[in-house]
Parts: C-alpha cells; structure tokens; sequence
C-alpha cells in the first residue's frame, strides 16, 4: 500500500459538519475546517453536535493512548479508519515514552505529564498529529500550504517540529522578539529546514496574534497565498487535545476507583481547558476544571465575575501564558450564550468597541473553578513539590498545582497538568529552589551551540505581509 494511498479517499463519507461561532459561514467539512483555521466571517469552527460517549467509557478503560484517540477522533472526522490509525500511530511514535502522556502519582494529586514529545511541551501532543494531518489532506491534492503562526513560545517550536521538512509546508512563526525564553527561541530558531521561516517580531504576542489574524481575516490574500494556521483555534488541535483528558481521566478512576475526577489546567489562550470542557460535554465525568492562570488573569476574573476587561500583558515566569485576549475562549462564549452566534458577535463587538463585556447572565457554573498564581507563589509551590516530593513542577505546571491547592477541595481526585519539562524554564526552577543544576534536559542541551537562523520585523501587517508575498511567490 502506497503511504498516500488512504488519503486518496478522504473525502468520501457522510460526517460531522462545522458551524461558525458568529453564525455567517457555511457548514464546512472537517477538511476545510483544518485547512482553513478561522471560518470565513472569522469566527472559529465548533461541531454541530457533541457526540455522547458516556456508555462507551467502560470498555475504553483498557485502550492504549492511541486506541483511545482513534475512538474520539473517528467521531469528529472523516478520514477513512486505516489512514487515521495510521496518522495517529506516526504522530505519537516521536514521543520517548510509551504511554505517550503518563500519570504520575505525586503526594495526594496526579500529575498528567504531557511533555514527551520532541520539543518537551503539551502542545507537541496536539501539533505532531496536526503537522502529518495537514500533510495527508494536501498530499490528495498536491496543493501547498504556507502555515502563519503567532506564539509566546511553546506553539512556535511544536509547529516547526510539526511540519519541518514537508515539502509541501512552508510555515512562517512570528515570535515576540526578546519575550520568549532563550532556550524556546533556540528550539525554534535553531531548525534550519528551507521551509521553516522564523519571524522576530519587535512587539508583544498580543500584537503577533493581531497581525495573525489580520492577515488571515483577508480572504483575497489568504486564497493568494494559500495561507493556513496552525495557532490554537485549528480545531483538530483541540480535538487532539481532548484525548489525554480521557486517558488521564480513565486511569487515575481505574487506580483510584474514583468515579469521577477534577483537572487543575494552566491556561494562556483558553485551548487546552476548552478540550477539557468538550470532554465534559462528552460525557467524561469531570466534576471540576480549575482554570489556573498567572497574573495575567483575565480569564479567571471572568470566571469569577462575568466582566471579560482586557488588561495590559504583564511578563512572568510561566510566559506560556502572558496572554490577554485568549483565542479559544470565543469557542466557550458559544456555549455559554447559549449556541446563539448573534449573541457572540454582540459580545465580541462590545469587547472590541469598549474593551470590556459583561455577561448578561453571569451564574456561577459549578463545573468551573477559576484563580491565578503570582510568580512568588508559583516558586513557591515549586519548592514545596520539590522538598516534599522530589518532583519538578515547571513554572506552567505550578500554576495550575497552586490556583488548584488554595481553591477547590473535594474527594475526586485531582489531576493536575504539566505543561511543559521543567528543563526548559531553568531560570524559574533556579529562583524558586536556588540551584541551577536541576532543570535539565539532554536534548536542550545539545542546542546551546546550534547555529541559528531568523527575521527581525516590526509589529506592522504589512512588513508582514510583504515579506510572506516575497518568500511564497516564485
Ligand atoms: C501554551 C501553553 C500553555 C497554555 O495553553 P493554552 O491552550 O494556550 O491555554 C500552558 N503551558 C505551556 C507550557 C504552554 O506551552
């Protein structure tokens, strides 16, 4: 069987449509779904139904990570059984642990460590499957691809390590220059494949978000340039992401006997929990998601109060998360308005126009539990988990562990996730423990003298653009 042969008949089912949260695009296949990244009237794509698999749940105890994908992913796509076995079994087959995202018991919580993939972060689990899904769906009909991405740090290397080298992908990531950490630079800058194109920007993320969406949201440019994103409002992202919530969820219940868990997620652009809350709609029986936030805590005051104000980005130690205006969360405003598009283009406006929107009908959801840690808590915490248990927390990941510890108790275990490998914050793990010798990584390592390549460019759309019209037109 020839590797392209399944993709040839991709398309070929009836399946899962995609709605548009502002309610003036299409119903779209799951194809164009991930080509495209945002729906045409630049709202995000959300399933038209929320498959129920509540009854499924005891006989998927004993699948492995991938069986487990299979089952939820099938649900959502369309992609014939065999070609989407096969894209799972390669996308994970780069992480260094065979459980793919393994639970470890750690004093009286679990910690879900999601950093096994090839760049040592949570985002790998999405954006390894995306990469060769993207490639699967081109290959069909030889087109190119130019992927745009904004990060603030982990996105950009998961999506150059998801692509690098495929030769009909050129991506272009836009970086806040001199706001990421040295270290996630290096692992991005550092992979010289001709069809990876790093872009320093001399702004804040907020401002690489904005030209991202600005160029995407031009439709002549966006068909001209065959542009594409890969950020975290791709749905297939968020669909790859909902797995580890179920197999996170199913091991600690079946070591525990619990029948129910809570989840304590560090969140930035609202991606991560949100497949968190799609897997409570799916029936995984979560009693808890406790949205964990740095200082920059617009997400946890809304929860805490319904007002949505946009602050100023402030940096910390867990710069993974130094995000205001969260991309994701217009995906939940559809839910919790109601599934009435209108009601989310009203809200979106009224933020846009005033920077701040209420919610009219703000009751507390008790699924929900919100609140941030500051830098001297989260180094806190980490010296905490470090001298009572011997285990590193990154700064990410102890965020979440220290918003969870002082909010929410309950009987149902606590699954906290960890975001990244410690080793790639070294600086955060030295001044929470005062030595600089714990955080390490062998793989970071080898980085400190790679040779590396990128662009410095100022926060303007059309510098932007200009330079992609250069690279991708012959
Ligand atoms: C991206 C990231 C987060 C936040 O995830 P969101 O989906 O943006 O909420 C948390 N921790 C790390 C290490 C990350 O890279």
């Amino acid at each position: 069987m020839s590797p392209s042969s399944p993709a040839a008949r991709v398309v070929q089912k009836k399946n899962m449509k995609y709605l548009s949260t502002r309610g003036n695009s299409p119903a779209a296949d799951f194809r164009d779904v991930v080509l495209e990244g945002l729906a045409p009237d630049r709202g995000l794509y959300i399933p038209e139904r929320i498959p129920d698999v509540a009854s499924e749940l005891a006989a998927w105890t004993a699948h492995s990570y991938s069986e487990l994908a299979f089952e939820i992913m099938r649900r959502f796509c369309d992609l014939p059984a065999d070609a989407l076995r096969d894209l799972i079994a390669r996308a994970y087959s780069t992480f260094d642990h065979p459980d793919i995202a393994p639970v470890k018991r750690v004093g009286d919580r679990w910690i879900l460590e999601l950093f096994h993939g090839p760049t040592l972060a949570f985002k790998d689990l999405a954006l390894q499957f995306l990469g060769r899904l993207f490639n699967t769906l081109l290959e069909e009909t030889g087109e190119q691809l130019n992927i745009l991405v904004a990060t603030s740090g982990d996105t950009g290397s998961a999506a150059i390590h998801g692509v690098r080298g495929c030769p009909n992908i050129r991506i272009f990531v836009m970086h806040p220059r001199g706001r990421i950490s040295p270290l996630q630079e290096r692992q991005m800058t550092s992979v010289l494949d001709p069809n990876v194109f790093n872009l320093a920007i001399e702004g804040s993320f907020d401002d690489c978000q904005r030209i991202l969406k600005t160029l995407l949201g031009d439709l002549e440019l966006k068909r001209a340039l065959r542009l594409g994103a890969m950020n975290s409002v791709n749905w297939a992202r968020v669909l790859a992401q909902i797995v580890y919530y179920f197999s996170s969820a199913l091991h600690v219940m079946r070591a525990t006997g619990a029948d129910r868990v809570r989840f304590a997620v560090p969140t930035g652009n609202f991606g991560d929990v949100f497949a968190g809350y799609m897997a409570a709609r799916m029936g995984l029986p979560i009693e808890r998601l406790v949205l964990a936030t740095n200082a920059n805590d617009i997400l946890a005051r809304f929860f805490n109060t319904g007002e949505y104000r946009l602050g100023r980005v402030i940096p910390t130690l867990s710069p993974s998360m130094d995000i205001q205006v969260a991309s994701n969360f217009e995906r939940y405003l559809f839910y919790r308005l109601g599934e009435n598009p209108a009601r989310v283009r009203e809200a979106l406006e009224a933020f846009d126009r005033e920077g701040r929107w209420m919610s009219p009908d703000h009751a507390h959801d008790p699924l929900w539990a919100a609140g941030h840690a500051d830098d001297d808590r989260t180094c806190a915490v980490i010296r905490e988990i470090w001298e009572r248990h011997g285990y590193l927390l990154d700064p990410h990941t102890a965020v979440g562990v220290a918003v969870a510890q002082r909010l929410d108790s309950s009987d149902a275990p606590l699954i906290c996730l960890a975001t990244a490998h410690p080793a790639k914050f070294p600086e955060a793990i030295a001044r929470a423990i005062g030595r600089d010798d714990l955080a390490r990584h062998e793989r970071l390592d080898a980085l400190r003298d790679a040779p590396t390549r990128s662009e410095r460019l100022p926060a303007d759309v059309r510098r932007v653009r200009d330079y992609l019209e250069r690279h991708i037109r012959p």
